[in-house]
Parts: C-alpha cells; sequence; structure tokens
C-alpha cells in the first residue's frame, strides 16, 4: 500500500465527547478509516466544559501543558490532553484543548445553562485556530495536511497563508475544508478581525468580507487548498441555486477548481443491525421478524398497540426548519388521519418542540414524542420503525436516511443533496429503496407518505425494497480512499 500522510483533523464535534449533529459521527469515523488506509489521522477538538475526564479516559501530556497563547493582546495559557478513539480494528489519537476562558462552561456552540449561543463564539473558534496552529511547533508531530471541518475551523487556512506565512513549521502545511453545512457560517462584526491583529487591507471581499461581516466560513472556503463538502449533489447545488448558496454562491465558483463533492460513509460497526450492541433484536435481511420484535419492543415501552399491518414512521433530528420541520407542521393532522404510527425523537427550536408536545397530546394513541437527545433511543427508533420521514429543504449529506436503509427502515425524503445521492425512487425492482418527492411542499410530502403507506401493505415490494436499502454499502471504504486522492494531489502540487 502506498505511504501515507500525516493528517490533524480539526473539528468542533466528535463522538463520543461532543455531538450535535453528523459533524461528530464524522469526526470520529473517517479519521479511523483513513488510518486505516496506512495514514496517521490525529484529531484535535476542544474540550468543552461538560466532558467528563475520568469517563472519557483523557490524560495530561506533562509537555503541552499551560502553554501561553497571545490573543487580541491579551495573554492566555491553554494545554493539549490525549485520548484515544476505538472502532472494532482502528483507532485514533485524539488531542483535546482544554482553556480556563473559553471552553470551561458546559456547552458546545450553546450554553447549556442559558441555551443560547456563546456570546464569544467568534473569540473561542479564532483562538482554537490558533492554539491548534502553534501547539504544531511542540507537538514533535507535523502533519502533512489539515483537515479542517466547518465554520469553527475556517481561520486556520486563513492564518496558515497570511499570519504564519513565513513561520517554517507552519507554512507550508496544506489544508481540505470541509463544509458539512453551508447554512452556519460564524460571520462576524468587523470589530472580531480586529482581534486577528492581521492589517486591515487583509479585510475585502476577496478574502474574508462577507456582506460587511468577518466570515469564517468564506475564511475557509478562500484559503484552504481543496474544499470539500459531503454529498455531490449537494456540491452542484450550492454552486448553481441560490436557493442553497447561502449567499456565496461566487465565492463557491471562484473556488470551483478545488471543489469536491465526497459522501459521508456511516460507521458500519456501530450503524448495522446485525452488529447493533443497544437493540433488542440484531437482525440481519434473512432475519426481518427480529425487526418487528425491536418494533413491538419499541411501541410498547411506550405504551402503543403494536399491529404488523400499521406501519411506524421514525424522525430523529434536529428540529429546525432545514430538516422539514415546517412542512411537517402544516401537514401534521393529514398525517395523523392515516392508518400509520409515529415516533419523533428530537430537540431545537421552541416553536417545533411546544407544536410537537401539543400534538403528543392531541394523538397520544399513535404517537410518541421524545424531546431531547438520546443515541440509545435513536438506535431503537432506527431498528423498531417501518419507514423514516427526512423531508429536508436542503441537506448536504444526512446520515438517518443512510443508517435507515441499513436497518430496513425505508426512507420518504424530499429529493435533495445528499438525499438524492443515497434514495433511489422504489419503482426500480433493483435498486428501489426509498420514496423521494421533488418540491418542497407539505402536500407533495403527505401524497408521498400515502403512497408508501399503500406500498407498505403489499409485503412482497415492500420486502424487495427493505432488500435493496439493506444490501447497500454506505462504509468509509470508497470515501476515504476520495479523501486520499484528494491528500494526494494537494501534497504533490508545489
Ligand atoms: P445534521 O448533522 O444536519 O443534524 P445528519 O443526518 O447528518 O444531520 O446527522 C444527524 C446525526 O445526529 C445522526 O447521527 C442522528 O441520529 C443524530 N441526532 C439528531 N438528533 C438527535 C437526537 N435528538 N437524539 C439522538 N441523536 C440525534
Amino acid at each position: 500500500m502506498a505511504k501515507g500522510y500525516n493528517v490533524l483533523f480539526v473539528t468542533s464535534e466528535v463522538l463520543p465527547y461532543s455531538k450535535t449533529g453528523g459533524l461528530a459521527d464524522v469526526s470520529n469515523s473517517l479519521p479511523q478509516a483513513l488510518n486505516s488506509l496506512s495514514n496517521e489521522v490525529r484529531i484535535i477538538t476542544p474540550k468543552y466544559g461538560q466532558l467528563d475526564e475520568r469517563r472519557l479516559q483523557i490524560h495530561e501530556i506533562k509537555r503541552l501543558k499551560d502553554i501561553n497563547l497571545e490573543m487580541a493582546g491579551k495573554k492566555y495559557k491553554y494545554s493539549i490532553k490525549s485520548s484515544f478513539i476505538h472502532g472494532k480494528n482502528t483507532k485514533a489519537q485524539i488531542y483535546l484543548l482544554e482553556n480556563q476562558d473559553f471552553f470551561k462552561n458546559k456547552g458546545i456552540y450553546q450554553n447549556i445553562k442559558t441555551k443560547k449561543d456563546f456570546p464569544n463564539n467568534d473569540e473561542r473558534y479564532m483562538f482554537f485556530c490558533k492554539a491548534v496552529l502553534e501547539v504544531l511547533e511542540i507537538l514533535q508531530w507535523k502533519p502533512d495536511i489539515i483537515h479542517c471541518n466547518d465554520w469553527q475551523t475556517g481561520l486556520i487556512p486563513f492564518f496558515i497563508k497570511t499570519m504564519y506565512k513565513n513561520n517554517p513549521h507552519i507554512s507550508d502545511i496544506k489544508t481540505v475544508f470541509t463544509i458539512h453545512n453551508l447554512a452556519y457560517q460564524g460571520n462576524f462584526p468587523k470589530t472580531t478581525f480586529k482581534k486577528t491583529e492581521l492589517p486591515d487591507e487583509l479585510f475585502n471581499d476577496n478574502t474574508v468580507k462577507f456582506h460587511d461581516k468577518f466570515s469564517f466560513l468564506k475564511a475557509g472556503i478562500k484559503f484552504a487548498d481543496k474544499v470539500t463538502t459531503v454529498s455531490q449533489k449537494y456540491a452542484e447545488e450550492i454552486r448553481t441555486n441560490k436557493e442553497y448558496s447561502c449567499g456565496m454562491e461566487d465565492v463557491l465558483n471562484d473556488r470551483r477548481k478545488d471543489l469536491v463533492g465526497i459522501l459521508n460513509g456511516i460507521d458500519n460497526t456501530v450503524w448495522n443491525p446485525s452488529f447493533d450492541k443497544v437493540i433488542d433484536y440484531r437482525y440481519t435481511y434473512q432475519e426481518i421478524p427480529l425487526k418487528y420484535e425491536n418494533k413491538r419492543e419499541l411501541l410498547e415501552k411506550h405504551k402503543l398497540v403494536y399491529n404488523e399491518n400499521i406501519p411506524l414512521i421514525g424522525i430523529i433530528s434536529r428540529l429546525v426548519d432545514q430538516k422539514g420541520f415546517d412542512l411537517i407542521l402544516d401537514a401534521f393532522d393529514d398525517i395523523m388521519k392515516e392508518k400509520l404510527q409515529m415516533i419523533i425523537l428530537g430537540t431545537g427550536d421552541e416553536k417545533y418542540q411546544k407544536f410537537l408536545m401539543k400534538m403528543k397530546k392531541k394523538y397520544n394513541d399513535k404517537l410518541i414524542i421524545h424531546l431531547g437527545f438520546d443515541e440509545d433511543l435513536a438506535h431503537k427508533i432506527e431498528a423498531g420503525s417501518d419507514m423514516y420521514l427526512m423531508p429536508s429543504k436542503f441537506e448536504p449529506c444526512g446520515l438517518n436516511q443512510m443508517y435507515s436503509l441499513k436497518y430496513g427502515t425505508v426512507p420518504i425524503v424530499r429529493n435533495t443533496g445528499g438525499l438524492s445521492d443515497t434514495v433511489t425512487n422504489y419503482k426500480d425492482p433493483k435498486k428501489g429503496n426509498g420514496f423521494l418527492f421533488d418540491k418542497y411542499d407539505s402536500k407533495e410530502m403527505v401524497k408521498t407518505i400515502r403512497t408508501a403507506l399503500e406500498v407498505y401493505q403489499d409485503k412482497k415490494t415492500w420486502y424487495n425494497i427493505m432488500k435493496n436499502g439493506m444490501a447497500l454499502d454506505f462504509s468509509w471504504n470508497i470515501s476515504a480512499k476520495k479523501y486520499m486522492e484528494l491528500f494526494k494531489q494537494i501534497c504533490n502540487k508545489k
């Protein structure tokens, strides 16, 4: 096998240390997949206040303790601690950056107590980016590539090419910047730019200025050697369609040559009905009756009646507009008129939480609502549901439709982004694995749900749809190789 690369994977969330969404899953499994291709990938992430050092086996590194860092004329100290992520046959070293000024409180982007974004998120992640670069000199390990993820890490490519351009430890390191969601941009007032202490001339439309704001996301897109996003369809949508580009179409078109869509994989050892440690009955396609036992457990635990002929629709999601909750809200009564049961696990916008609690009372004989973040319940819903509803307005990749396909839980999705790249219309007997609708419209969604309910009653067709989904390979093997290819391209480029 070809010699691999040293890669520092920089991320603001990673399982099992922190998670708000799919980035945490990817940050856990992609580095391990790359390591099994003979790379050495190490991860670095903030050590947020809620992390339990003992439970997560986080250890001190003596020589990386109390490192000085100056930012915006103030002196700070940070330490790097160490831990390991383990897969079945793989692992990855993870560094956790500890600092009392920015990462002491509990919460990732929002303070757990106030449920509001930290007011100093600009400084928190500027500090993180600077510290990541400065620690390299004392780490005694040099990455060929820094793989940055989302706006929280966008300043790294920018700083390498400006602040550290004359630093021999840093200036020749290549960068990949992956956009997991273009809608989150980390746009801050111009006063934030002052805190970088870079010359004012560097704040312009060709660099990091975006509608008079300092955009951390734009910094990543403009200055990284390669820009990736997490599905091919989304890579195309964000460049060509104003509905998806969140104002960044020109910025992205400028990087067109270097913009690549690489579909996320899933961790087959964690999200796999035949190994899943959480579910009550493990199963393969040959053992679908066991899937129904999971359904029975799930329903009975929540005091609903099990009936093989009544399909259960599952949703596990952040409760935000992006995920199509305005459609769900609009069509809720129509959906509930149908012969079905539904289970929704989610947390997010207050308006959706309130609405769902109201619906729970109204339809308590067929609806389960669980507000909160619950990894175990997420597995049980994937295993126990017959269908999975994901009517996203936009979807960079989406993991839950892939988990659903693996669990024989047939997805009903909007035809967009990563959902388009993974779900195939049920009518195709060889590949059909789900139900898609095009227009972002609640009536279209309900129509498609009705079609799925009808097809569900035809067991032979339904089993075939499940089979086609369960047979797909969403492991990281293919995608990790594509990242390798990218690393090769940038490292050979002078
Ligand atoms: P996004 O990153 O946009 O939220 P993805 O589909 O890429 O969407 O990933 C979402 C991940 O977060 C999945 O692993 C999903 O199971 C998980 N998830 C979302 N909400 C919850 C929740 N309330 N409880 C448990 N897991 C959740």
